[in-house]
């Protein structure tokens, strides 16, 4: 796998005249030379002889650098071909997948369904993965699976003789593990900040929460999810596979809800975007694919980092260079930041005492780029739910809330058919001008004059409120919707700073 991209290669063995020896060629990593020692050690432990000639394993593009485990089987069933152990005809048909144990026991390999989503694509009708895998690999529908859990499974299997699901795998796919699932309900006195979130999940808008710590910020994020729509077959596949690529197991079926993803403020570049130094993984944006992508303390994560995110955020994808070439995973992500007020996290926090210097404040501040807070249409101030108001209730269920962005979505998804944008909060300036104008705008006028709101910033207040218009079942954006996607839009972290 490249990225996404998986290759076809083709594993050859042939025995020939010469000193006992095993060669193995076709530009192998370190970790994949070791294939040849693994293979080896789990035949013998199967009984079965080695051979004791020169053996020659050829893997196929020889231009293509190899990394990794998952040859395992596929090199065994070559060497074993080629010694007629098993009769040729299924090893050359199939499509293997899985790496070997020393005793002979097949182990679980990362990406099983992007890879056999390639198979299948490339013509291949039947592949063989390990037992564990079954479910994971049957997810690619239109080939047919046989799994294997050692390589005495793998003689038989190669026999034509399919053994059996074990039973553990099947019953643990049966039963997917029971887990609390957060909802909006939880999320009490912040009546306000529940209804920004519902803002930016109707319109697909990014969303910038900040205030003192413990007001609920983290809380939040985790349940914008929840108010998502369902992913659509094609996004669930996708999803699917980039979380299989990263080592989840998906034994428990496709991916059918946003995924979820929140890397610590120490996370390193690799682990953000993806890369790694053998084996390339997708990183927490891509693991936040179709989904969001929630980063708390946002000011602490290295401006490299988050210098990073640009890319994707405009292309919905990210690009990371490989010595094979360029590996390309999806990264098409709602984002939510969160941060404090300052480093303490107190200031112009009502009875609580700001330790900050004004120059530590200033510092902080900037630590945020102008480029990335400038992709963020929502800018939401949290307060201590007590100052809030008397209302401290239980917010709304997530369940309902949904269902509002969810036609709010379709009355989006309506207006914009024919362009390549489903959500408001990606539709561009110039496209927002093309449909019908607002009843009146003199308060964006007003706000432009007194020095509030930049030409940018219009076209954020009328991308919001055109969410707000959605929401309320409205074909035109009132004057109290651009009122209400001002206020969404003023609480900069940087004023109240
Ligand atoms: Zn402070």
């Amino acid at each position: 796998m490249l990225g996404m991209q998986g290759t076809l290669i083709e594993v050859e063995a042939s025995i020939g005249a010469g000193l006992p020896r095993t060669v193995l060629v076709g530009l192998p990593d370190t970790a994949l030379y070791e294939a040849r020692d693994r293979c080896r050690a789990a035949v013998a432990g199967a009984g079965l002889a080695w051979p004791s000639q020169l053996l020659t394993i050829n893997l196929t593009p020889a231009s293509l650098p190899k990394a990794g485990s998952h040859y395992d089987l596929a090199i065994v069933a070559a060497v074993l071909a080629a010694s007629d152990v098993v009769p040729r005809s299924i090893a050359a048909s199939s499509v293997l997948v899985g790496e070997l144990g020393l005793d002979g026991r097949v182990r679980e390999v990362r990406g099983v369904l992007p890879a056999l989503l390639a198979a299948r694509d490339a013509g291949f009708e039947r592949a063989i993965v390990p037992a564990g895998q079954v479910t994971e690999a049957g997810l690619a529908t239109g080939i047919s699976i046989w799994g294997v859990s050692c390589l005495a499974d793998l003689i038989e299997v190669l026999h034509g003789r399919p053994v059996l699901d074990p039973p553990a795998a099947a019953a643990r796919a049966a039963s997917p593990p029971d887990v609390y699932q957060p909802d909006l309900v939880d999320v009490r006195g912040q009546p306000e900040a529940c209804w920004a979130l519902e803002v930016a999940a109707a319109g697909g808008h990014h969303i910038f929460l900040h205030g003192a710590p413990g007001v609920g910020k983290s809380m939040l994020a985790q349940r914008l999810p929840t108010l998502l729509p369902d992913l659509t077959a094609e996004e669930s596949l996708e999803v699917s596979a980039v979380h299989s690529l990263a080592g989840y197991s998906l034994n428990s079926g496709l991916m059918r809800r946003p995924p979820y993803s929140n890397p610590h403020h120490n996370a390193s570049m690799a682990a953000m975007v993806g890369g790694g130094m053998r084996v390339a993984r997708p990183g927490a944006i891509s693991l936040a694919h179709r989904g969001v992508l929630f980063l708390d303390e946002a000011p602490e994560f290295s401006p490299r980092v988050l210098d990073a995110l640009r890319t994707p955020l405009e292309t919905g994808q990210i690009t990371i260079a490989r010595s094979a070439g360029q590996a390309c995973y999806p990264a098409r992500f709602q984002l939510v930041m969160a941060a404090n007020p300052c480093q303490c996290g107190m200031l112009g926090v009502p009875g609580a005492n700001c330790r900050c210097t004004p120059m530590s404040v200033r510092r902080y501040n900037e630590r945020l780029s102008g480029p990335i807070l400038d992709r963020i249409d929502i800018h939401h101030r949290l307060l201590p739910s007590l100052l809030v108001s008397s209302r401290i209730s239980a917010g709304e269920p997530s369940a309902i809330v949904a269902a509002r962005v969810a036609q709010a979505r379709e009355r989006q998804a309506r207006r914009l058919a024919g362009s390549p944008w489903r959500l408001n909060g990606d539709v561009p300036g110039a496209q927002l001008r093309k449909l019908p104008e607002p009843q009146d705008m003199s308060l964006l006028d007003n706000a432009v004059r007194a020095g509030r709101l930049s030409a940018r910033g219009i076209d954020k207040v009328l991308r919001i409120a055109w969410t707000l218009a959605d929401l309320d079942g409205h074909d035109r954006v009132s004057k109290g919707n651009l009122a209400a996607a001002l206020g969404l839009r003023q609480d900069s972290w940087r004023c109240a700073a």
